[in-house]
């Protein structure tokens, strides 16, 4: 679990706001769901075998509730779907969250026991025309989030009578090497083997290259949706690789299953930037009325921030005022108060140092210009406004300097943006 200090928090707030601009122009809207939710939920959806559920979620009793930290995002959106009966109201509904989850895994690079998920779902429609505009809208966030090296990887793990012939399928294959198999996964051979899949014990990954892949087991039906997912995916000119191996490590999964994953090495063996799925049976599941078709993804924040070569301009302040005596405290802090008010960020140093330590600090923050206030200027009503960039500086009276500090930012904007070609 990590602190974010304020000069990190920068770069999450930045990609934070990207984000909520990119899905917002797909029609998502923000879902905040509670922290907790009953262990029950996570248990039934994400599935009892599973390693989040097995191995890795904070639960605890209170009272007389079994209450668990949300390790996902996906089932606590569900069981509000449901909850409020939202498919009576609209026949599709996107939805999008941004938030911490937690999960008690081992810690690693890129692996954390409190890290952040941004997230969509959509409600209501069968796919595959919305698996293919959710995946092509994944690659255009990661790519506006300035991660260049990526690529798409789509499975499908069929409907429920293909996953019952793939479990048919898988235990035929492994029961000859049973003996050879981890402990684990000799347990998931008799509960569920496809959990066999996404071991991570070396014995296992060996056995696991030669297992049969769902695509050779796939009713009609799927194999149709998931034709009409990697035509329409050429259409939008994604680039994808069909990955048989990807299963992902959770229960709830129906046909579509996708994951980003970093090509550049950065992030070793966690180099999943985003995963998701369709998940056509949870909300049936859940006691909707009426089975509601969905599919979702989540999106590991401090990953993408760890790959990220986001150009980070720094931003300073406006205006950072240079008292240079006590006397002219009083007046700099109304003079910035003022500034405040039209919307600059001000900074006010009251540390009685000498004008060269108030520049240098001025300097180190990335101010745009130094209001230095000494006697004469006191004396006579006036500022001496500073460019900390162009190095000009001017006399200004301190009424009009609202007025001169928006005209000097706009011409130092303006030669910003000539610069960068904006
Ligand atoms: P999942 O919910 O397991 O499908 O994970 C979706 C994404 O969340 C992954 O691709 C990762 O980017 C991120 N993620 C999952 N678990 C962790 C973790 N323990 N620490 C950091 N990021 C994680």
């Amino acid at each position: 679990m990590k602190d974010i200090l304020p000069a990190e928090a920068v770069r999450w707030q930045r990609l934070e706001a990207s984000y909520r601009a990119i899905v917002a122009r797909y029609g998502y809207g923000e879902v905040r769901t509670p922290l907790l939710e009953a262990t029950e939920l996570f248990v039934r959806e994400i599935g009892a075998d599973t390693d989040v559920v097995a191995k890795e979620m904070y639960s605890f009793e209170r009272h007389e509730d079994r209450l668990t930290v949300r390790p996902e995002g996906t089932a606590g959106c569900a069981r509000a779907y449901v909850q409020h009966n939202v498919a009576a109201v609209e026949p599709v509904s996107r939805w999008y969250y941004f938030g911490p989850m937690f999960r008690a895994e081992r810690p690693a690079k890129g692996r954390y026991r409190q890290f952040h998920q941004a997230g969509c779902e959509i409600y209501g429609d069968p796919g595959p025309g919305c698996d293919a505009e959710l995946i092509d809208m994944c690659a255009e966030i990661v790519r506006a989030l300035g991660v260049k090296a990526f690529a798409v990887h789509v499975n499908s793990i069929g409907s429920g009578p293909t996953r019952a012939r793939y479990r048919d399928a898988l235990r035929a294959y492994f029961e000859p090497h049973r003996a050879q198999l981890g402990e684990d996964s000799q347990r998931r051979l008799d509960v569920n083997p496809l959990r066999i899949l996404d071991s991570k014990d070396p014995r296992d990954k060996e056995l696991c290259a030669g297992a049969p892949t769902v695509v050779s087991v796939l009713a009609e039906d799927d194999a149709k949706h998931f034709d009409g997912l990697r035509r329409l995916l050429d259409e939008l000119q994604v680039p994808y690789v069909v990955d048989p191996q990807l299963v992902r490590g959770l229960d709830y999964y129906t046909r579509t299953l996708f994951e980003l994953k970093i090509t550049s090495g950065e992030l070793g063996a966690q180099d999943a930037l985003l995963g998701g799925g369709r998940y056509d049976e949870m909300i049936g599941h859940l006691g909707a009325k009426k089975p509601v078709p969905a599919i979702g993804f989540a999106m590991g924040i401090e990953r993408v921030l760890e790959v990220s070569a986001a150009a980070d301009v720094p931003r300073g302040p406006a205006c950072y005022f240079a008292p240079l005596s006590e006397a002219a405290h009083g007046k700099a802090l109304a003079l910035a108060k003022r500034l405040r008010l039209s919307g600059h960020w001000c900074e006010v140093d009251l540390r009685g140092n000498s004008m060269k330590s108030m520049l240098r600090r001025a300097d180190a923050m990335h101010a745009a210009l130094a209001a230095i206030l000494g006697e004469d200027e006191l004396a006579k009503g006036e500022v001496t406004l500073k460019s900390l960039q162009g190095g000009d500086q001017a006399r200004v009276a301190m009424d009009a300097l609202p007025e001169a500090v928006a005209r000097k930012l706009a011409v130092a904007t303006g030669a910003a943006e000539k610069a960068t070609g904006d």
